[in-house]
Parts: C-alpha cells; sequence; structure tokens
C-alpha cells in the first residue's frame, strides 16, 4: 500500500517535506480488529507537533493521520461489530486500557496507556489501517468522506472543550484563535446554545470576517479588549500570547479552557507579562483539554448531523500530503485540510 510517513523528528522551518511516500505490505487485523481501506484522512496541526517534536512519536518510522474515514475492507476473527464494506471513521484515539479507573470512569483520555491514532500507532495517511473496532464509529449517511473527515478532530475536541467550559445558555463565550476547531465549535454553540454571544479573537482579518459572517457577535485581534467580560473562553492557538490577553477578558470565576496538545516555546516570554491581579484574581480559572473519549466523538457525530455541520473543506492528494501540512503551518488557508485517497 502507499503510505507516507514520518521517520525523525524535524523543523518544517528547515525541512518543508518531512513524509516521504512508500510502498509498504498492507496490515492484518487480528482479534477484534477491522482493516480500513481508506478514502480520506483530515490534516491536523497535532501532525505539525508530532513531526517538530511537541508530541513525538514514541517510534519510527509511524504514519500520521487521525481524522479517518475509510471502509471496512477485512476482519479479525473476534471482530463482529461492522459488515465488510461499512464505512466508519477513527479519531485520535485508538486504544486506551479500559481498566483503569480514569477508563473505568469514562475519562479514557486520562488514561496512562492512552495511544494516538498517527502518533503512537500507524494512522490515516496511508491507503489502509487497522484498529480494534471498538474504536471506529458508524458515520451519519448525511456527511461525505471529506465533509466528515475533520469532524473526527477538530469537531471533538472542539464538542469537547466546549463541554469543559461548562457554558450554559445566555452566558457569554470567546474563541481565541479562529481555525477548523474554532469555526464547528461556534457552529455549535449557536444551534445548541442560541443565546450564547460568541466573542472571536483571531490575528488574521480573514479569519475575522468569517467568524462575524457564521454568527459570531464581535471580532477582535488578539490582544484587543472584548466590549463586555466573558464567561467562558476557548483558546485554540499553538502560542502564549492568547493566552495572557484571554484572562483579561474573563469575568469574575471564568474559565479559560485550552485546546492545545502542546503550547509553542517563542514567545514563552509573553507568561512574564502575567498580572495576578488583573489576570488571575477573582477565582478565574485555566483549564487544559486534554485527548478525546470515544463518547465525545459519538455525541458530537450525531449532534453535527443534526444541525447539521458541514466543514470547508479544501482537498488534497495523499502524495500532496507535505504541501497541505506546510500551507497549515503557514495559515494561508481557510477552512479544513483532507488528503483523499483513491
Ligand atoms: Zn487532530
Ligand atoms: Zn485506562
Amino acid at each position: 500500500m502507499k503510505a507516507m510517513i514520518l521517520s525523525e523528528v524535524v523543523s518544517m522551518a528547515e525541512n518543508k517535506a518531512p513524509l516521504k511516500l512508500v510502498n509498504l505490505p498492507i496490515p492484518e487485523p487480528k482479534g477484534n480488529e477491522i482493516l480500513i481501506k481508506i478514502c480520506a484522512c483530515g490534516v491536523c496541526h497535532t501532525e505539525l507537533d508530532e513531526i517538530e517534536g511537541r508530541t513525538p512519536p514514541p517510534k519510527f518510522p509511524i504514519i500520521l493521520g487521525h481524522e479517518i474515514i475509510g471502509r471496512v475492507e477485512k476482519m479479525g476473527s473476534d471482530a463482529h461489530r461492522y459488515k465488510i464494506g461499512d464505512r466508519v471513521g477513527v479519531g485520535w484515539i485508538y486504544s486506551a486500557c479500559g481498566g483503569c479507573d480514569y477508563c473505568v470512569k469514562g475519562e479514557e483520555n486520562l488514561c496512562e496507556s492512552f495511544m494516538a491514532t498517527g502518533r503512537d500507532r500507524n494512522g490515516g495517511y496511508a491507503e489502509y489501517m487497522t484498529i480494534s473496532e471498538d474504536f471506529a464509529y458508524k458515520i451519519p449517511d448525511i456527511f461525505s468522506d471529506t465533509e466528515a473527515a475533520p469532524l473526527l478532530c477538530a469537531g471533538s475536541i472542539g464538542y469537547r472543550s466546549l463541554k469543559l467550559t461548562n457554558i450554559k445558555d445566555g452566558q457569554t463565550l470567546g474563541l481565541t484563535g479562529f481555525g477548523a476547531s474554532g469555526h464547528l465549535v461556534l457552529k455549535m454553540v449557536r444551534y445548541k446554545y442560541p443565546n450564547v454571544e460568541t466573542y472571536v479573537f483571531a490575528r488574521n482579518e480573514k479569519q475575522r470576517e468569517f467568524a462575524l459572517k457564521i454568527g459570531a457577535v464581535w471580532a477582535g485581534d488578539i490582544s484587543a479588549y472584548s466590549p463586555k467580560k466573558l464567561d467562558c473562553i476557548i483558546d485554540t492557538t499553538p502560542v502564549w500570547k492568547p493566552v495572557v490577553e484571554a484572562l483579561k477578558n474573563l469575568k469574575n470565576g471564568g474559565r479559560l479552557v485550552i485546546n492545545a496538545i502542546r503550547k509553542e516555546d517563542t514567545d514563552k516570554q509573553y507568561l512574564l507579562k502575567i498580572n495576578y491581579q488583573r489576570h488571575l484574581w477573582l477565582e478565574k480559572e485555566i483549564k487544559s483539554v486534554a485527548n478525546v473519549t470515544r463518547k465525545d466523538i459519538v455525541e458530537f457525530l450525531s449532534l453535527a448531523s443534526e444541525i447539521p455541520i458541514r466543514p470547508k473543506i479544501q482537498e488534497y492528494k495523499l502524495e500532496q500530503a507535505n504541501q497541505a501540512l506546510y500551507e497549515l503551518k503557514t495559515g494561508k488557508i481557510l477552512g479544513a485540510k483532507v488528503l483523499v485517497i483513491e
């Protein structure tokens, strides 16, 4: 099978083509695994973190990609959940132990043995992959393959972030950064909490226009003061400045949810601007979002089909994965990037 593999951690500023096209044997499904013939795989910011070593794969080579749509091609002897030909999706959670306190409580995203698709196990930048049938999802029929792919990560993690804000209808929400996840969160909010006002902070003028067009009540620069103090804010940026700038816009007792697997060190100095009285005093909270659970993905897919959410998509071929990643890094284009695998 064709696959784009990563063989080492590299800086994309120095190497614009970190992935290499190779031919590998098709994996064999064992036990309750299914073999998926992949037709689409979304391109996510987390891949940049893996390539550049902010969340490095534990072994190389590795096939990246965790927003996967495909069809069941073959089943292990104990796999019974799906039929050959069924359309399924795979997200960031590849597996969890199932037995620890976290897993038992449904917090499998926090499991010490959490395995991530496309980091700890091979993912979707390829023609085939295997995974336990318990970690693959049925995809609602209303979505095309390419529309469904980004919902598995940006959408599902966005959904988890929104849950962690504890927002209630009628409150105010801020979004700092307005990429794939931010715009999906805004669509969810408009549907689930019609009386929530959403304020968007983005450095790019086009992103701010887009935010206003799809229902934000206000949009400004990352360091701007919002016209009112906000109950909660979700940060989806890879850097520190937006965290500091967001805290000043929170209400007393407000909560900032950081949805980022790692923060870059480039502007870490900005943290020295934190002023306790202004940024943290009066019970302001900061909470991070880690991974996703299967429940998040299932609930989000159902919500997304109800609304419905149809992400704006830009398609690339599997062989163009490096180009898609580079364009994601340099922030050129709006909407979600998806590799289409023939
Ligand atoms: Zn992702
Ligand atoms: Zn566990």
